[in-house]
């Protein structure tokens, strides 16, 4: 079996989910289950309409309800007629009519707990699922819908619940692979559970793509499908640099780096489930399904290229603590990054000498009240505008002349570079630039290392370090000759 999950964007109206229902009939034989996220921008509206509700707002909150009605009931017209129409406009007014209620109850408390909040959230997805569902059927795919509150099962951790994944298996495998056995495709919302006793619970936003990997996990899918509105992950941002190219495969550990320095398609950690049992999750893009997207792997092949792909992390300051009491001492490390703690401020990239210690981290929060305890350590000094690059390849491991490439390529382009930084999984080059040198420095690198043949040179030049030959490891000698 397979898993498919359709994204926001991906059923965001008729049009989108007549595409997704083509892109599921093409795949009967694989036995789909479908994972669909609420329609585009229904979940933040529906956060906004409880939060207009609970700060005395009401008439905002019915406004905001009565067009997410409309919506709903529109899409819903443009792809369903007859009884099976009439069906799931009742469940739509019946899900709103419930909204309204509960939003009700909130202006009347002006409270919001995140107990009510996820009851809330979780009506977009179940309206989502009706709808897609019985567009499905209307398209002749023997679609089921099946709630998903009954099958993951959560703590009661309410907005980001964790999933007890004994009991989710089990219910999953019950519930969907009778479907299954029978040739049916059970349509699912993502992002919704529920706590053992029933409670409606979410799983945090852009949850949908954790359900997906859930379900794939408990099924042990051949694969899973994120479609999205994008081609996959590209080798660099296309906006900075236009010859960025889709990448075919990408390690997980590297779609995480690209994840946390600003890659948006989607967060690697939610598809743990899925990755860790090896199962291959391919981002494809609903708009062109021909497209192969990009395929995530626990472990994949080397790349082509020394790196998979370049991210820029803009809007970046850096910090730079002196002191001379650092000087052969120790504890100033921990003092230092106590502060850092204290004011919960994650720190991006790090680089230390002897007296100083430099730290980059996002400028859009205030660090004035930060600044002031570091003061009390050394001497403190700002330094703003500032974008962390970062390229990244697990196979440049113990590959000689890469760092080395990657700073005259810099240097060719009159950059100068602050603070540079290499992990200790290799995994990653990083360091930090003006914010404007950004464009010319993605630019130049992409070109290097994606377009032109200066990666090979550098693999060439490069002797390998680790990675010893089997023969080395056999302690057979070289033939000489
Ligand atoms: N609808 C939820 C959100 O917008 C979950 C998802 O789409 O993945 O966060
Ligand atoms: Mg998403």
């Amino acid at each position: 079996m397979i898993v498919m999950k359709f994204g926001g964007t991906s059923v965001e109206d008729g049009a989108a989910i007549k595409r997704a229902a083509d892109i599921v009939l093409g795949r009967l034989e694989q036995r789909p289950v479908v994972v669909v996220s609420a329609l585009a921008g229904v979940t933040d509206s529906l956060l906004a309409m409880s939060r207009a509700a609970a700060s005395g707002s009401l008439p905002e909150a019915m406004e905001l309800l009565r067009q997410t009605r409309q919506r709903h009931l529109e899409v819903l017209s443009g792809l369903v007629s007859g009884a099976d129409e009439a069906a799931v406009r009742e469940r739509i007014h019946t899900l709103v009519d419930a909204l309204r209620d509960i939003l009700g109850g909130v202006a009347t408390l002006g409270e919001l707990s995140p107990r009510t909040t996820d009851t809330i959230l979780s009506t977009g997805e179940l309206l989502s699922s009706g709808i897609v569902n019985a567009a499905f059927q209307s398209r002749g795919i023997p679609s089921v819908l099946v709630d998903s509150r009954r099958c993951i099962v959560t703590d009661a951790t309410h907005t980001r619940a964790v999933p007890l994944f004994e009991e989710t298996t089990g219910r999953l495998q019950r519930e969907l692979n009778p479907l299954l056995q029978i040739n049916q495709v059970p349509v699912m919302g993502g992002f919704i559970a529920a706590t053992a006793e029933g409670v409606a619970t979410t799983l945090g936003r852009g949850g949908s793509d954790f359900s997906a990997a859930i379900i794939g996990a408990a099924l042990k899918a051949k694969r899973i499908e994120i479609w999205t509105d994008v081609e996959g992950m590209m080798t660099t941002d296309p906006r900075l640099c236009p010859q960025a190219q889709r990448i075919d495969v990408i390690g997980f550990d590297e779609a995480s780096e690209l994840a946390y320095f600003g890659a948006k398609v989607l967060h690697p950690a939610t598809l743990i489930p899925a990755v860790e049992k090896n199962i291959p999750v391919h981002v494809l893009n609903s708009r062109n399904p021909k497209s192969k997207g990009t395929c995530i792997r626990f472990r994949a092949p080397r790349s082509r290229t020394v790196f998979r792909a370049i991210a820029a992390k803009k809007r970046m300051q850096v910090i730079n603590v002196r002191s001379p009491r650092m000087l052969m001492a120790h504890g100033f490390l921990r003092a230092l990054f106590e502060v850092f703690e204290r004011h919960a401020c994650a720190a991006d990239l790090v680089s230390t000498s002897e007296v100083s210690v430099s730290v980059a981290l996002d400028s859009s929060r205030d660090v004035s009240a930060l600044l002031r305890d570091l003061e009390k350590l050394g001497e403190v000094e700002v330094e703003n505008e500032k974008a962390i690059i970062c390229l990244v390849g697990k196979h440049i491991r113990g590959r000689v002349g890469i760092a080395a490439k990657v700073f005259q390529t810099v240097a060719e382009g009159g950059i100068n570079v602050r603070m540079i930084s290499q992990g200790a999984s290799e995994i990653n080059i990083s360091f930090v630039v003006e914010e404007s040198d950004v464009p010319e420095a993605v630019q130049r690198l992409h070109r290097c290392f994606f377009e032109a043949g200066c990666l090979s040179q550098a693999a060439e030049a490069g002797t390998r370090l680790q990675e010893p030959s089997l023969a080395s490891h056999l302690g057979a000698r070289p033939e000489v000759g």
